[in-house]
């Protein structure tokens, strides 16, 4: 198998979760000559406005769904990657008690087999040698996170089989499948702590005290990549995403000094690997490069 270019692929749920998970990462490969091509499978169009320094009012999906559409193809320019739609429908987040049910057509209520194929022809046509994707509880409990994982998962098994999805091109077999694991208690509490001893306000402490009252269990971790020089294009993909993310909120309220020293890295989890590697890893593609 030819291995020059190295392609990588990160499947993600919405536009703007390739900007919050992983995204150094592909900033980092895409500089060194890596093609990167992230897959959004939904459209992002049941987002509500989460910045609030956004200063228009939107309240269509289908306006909603073209404003992403720039934020998104802005964000890539600024990761240095390609970027391909799946083409599904936002679920939302269901929210009350009970749930209310998930809306007709949305993504999370697709019977599995039509993403995996739209999944798969994208596979063969761009031919990843490592998938990057959500572990199977999606990171967070989203429904389009879950289907994202399982679509995910269920494409990079097909996508090497010549008897599965017929017709939507040559097999082709990725190497490596991992998980994103960005929002680790590891990373949150590390965090917590830094900002805490420098003597400066932690956005986590709720954060910190809550994962620790319900004790999710942790994954492990079995991958560190060394990205904190490409932190400045993450922060720019997650800017760009300007009706989700407040530059003067959450994900901006750890001084960049302060995470280049304790967390200069983004962390996967290895879960298939077809080819010969030992963890802990530094590089997705350990054991795939030919040097
Ligand atoms: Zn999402």
């Amino acid at each position: 198998m030819s291995t020059s270019p190295l392609r990588l692929m990160a499947v993600h749920a919405h536009p703007d979760d390739e900007s919050s998970k992983g995204a150094a990462t592909t900033a980092r490969y895409a500089a060194q000559g890596v093609e990167v091509l992230v897959v959004t499978c939904t459209g992002g169009e049941r987002g509500s406005i989460l910045n609030p320094h956004y200063g228009e009012v939107v309240a269509e999906p289908e306006q909603m769904n073209a404003i992403r559409q720039v934020e998104m193809r802005h964000a890539a320019q600024a990761l240095g990657v390609s970027h391909r739609w799946l083409g599904f429908i936002d679920s939302g987040l269901p929210e009350g008690d009970p749930l209310p049910p998930l809306p007709p057509g949305c993504f999370a209520l697709e019977p599995l087999d039509v993403p995996t194929r739209a999944l798969v022809e994208v596979m063969r046509e761009f031919r990843p040698h490592v998938v990057t994707t959500y572990d199977p509880s999606g990171g967070y409990p989203h429904p389009d996170h879950i289907r994202c994982h399982e679509v995910s998962w269920a494409a990079f098994h097909a996508a090497g089989d010549a008897d599965a999805f017929v017709g939507t091109g040559e097999p082709w077999q990725p190497l490596k499948l991992y998980y994103n694991h960005d929002f680790s208690m590891n990373r949150v509490s590390t965090l917590h702590r830094a900002m805490i001893d420098a003597g400066l306000e932690s956005p986590y402490g709720g954060w910190v005290e809550s994962r620790e009252a319900r004790e999710i269990p942790e994954r492990q971790a079995t991958t560190r990549v060394e990205c904190a020089d490409f932190f400045d294009h993450r922060d720019a993909a997650l800017r760009a995403h300007a009706t989700q993310i407040d530059p003067q909120g959450f994900f901006f309220a750890v001084p960049r000094e302060v995470e280049r020293q304790v967390w200069p890295v983004e962390e996967y989890e290895l879960a298939v690997s077809h080819v010969p590697t030992s963890v802990p890893e530094d590089d997705l593609f350990a054991g795939i490069r030919n040097d």
